[in-house]
């Protein structure tokens, strides 16, 4: 089975993509987290998107798609995927479109006023744990800025600023939003309120699923 996992800034579909793929036993591929990655460890592509990533812009299409094909070539993804924040835009969808055969496409749908409030209170540790300080107390840290996890210390992203955010939000409106009228003539397309906690959306997205016929 291959899914998409679709929403904007905050809307918690990194942390729907992982729940899901653990119930499913299909691992998440979040093209952004990839990004992070290459950037950390001064790959070739890490030193061509950082800028675009920082400034909160879309990677060019074609550095994308390389870094995609690269990495659905492991065989980790034989067995089928679940994509976090891949697509976002046509060209975009056009090329996936040709690699593989997407079965759903779940969009997580919050307010405006709700990303910003969850950006803002949004903190990170490198072993890729994410807490909000915002939203209610099972993604707080228990430790004050400290991650449950592995202790390290926590931080902001650096394109969680007001100016970055802005710009992620456009990009998502001007070339992600016109993709959903595409998914939803294919009758793929699932919405879910992403304003619940992280149980309900997920318990939703369960319940969806069931009714499109997948076996959970
Ligand atoms: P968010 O969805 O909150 O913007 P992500 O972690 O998904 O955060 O993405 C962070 C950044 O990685 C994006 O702002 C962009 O620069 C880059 N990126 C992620 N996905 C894509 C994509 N499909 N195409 C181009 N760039 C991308
Ligand atoms: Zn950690």
């Amino acid at each position: 089975m291959n899914l998409i996992l679709i929403g904007p800034q905050g809307s918690g579909k990194g942390t729907q993509a992982e729940l899901i793929g653990k119930k499913f036993s299909l691992p998440t591929l979040s093209v952004g987290q990839l990004y992070r990655q290459q950037i950390r460890e001064l790959t070739k592509i890490g030193k061509k998107a950082q800028a675009y990533v920082l400034a909160g812009k879309l990677v060019p299409d074609k550095i994308t798609e390389g870094l995609l094909r690269q990495e659905l070539n492991k065989k980790r993804y034989k067995k089928g995927v679940i994509f976090d924040g891949f697509p976002r835009n046509s060209e975009q969808n056009r090329f996936l479109e040709k690699l593989l055969e997407i079965d759903y496409v779940i969009l997580i749908h919050i307010s405006h006023k709700e990303i910003l409030k969850r950006l803002g209170g949004r903190y990170v540790c490198d072993c890729g744990q994410t807490y909000n300080i915002n939203s209610e107390k099972s993604e707080r840290p228990k430790h004050k800025l400290f991650c449950d996890k592995c202790g390290h210390k926590l931080k902001q992203r650096p394109d969680d600023n007001p100016k970055a955010i802005r710009q992620r939000l456009k990009i998502y409106e001007q070339n992600t939003m016109p993709l959903f009228k595409h998914f939803k003539k294919q009758g793929k397309l699932i919405t879910i309120s992403g304003e619940q906690n992280v149980n309900q959306v997920f318990k939703a997205t369960l319940l969806a699923l069931r009714h499109k016929g997948t076996k959970v």
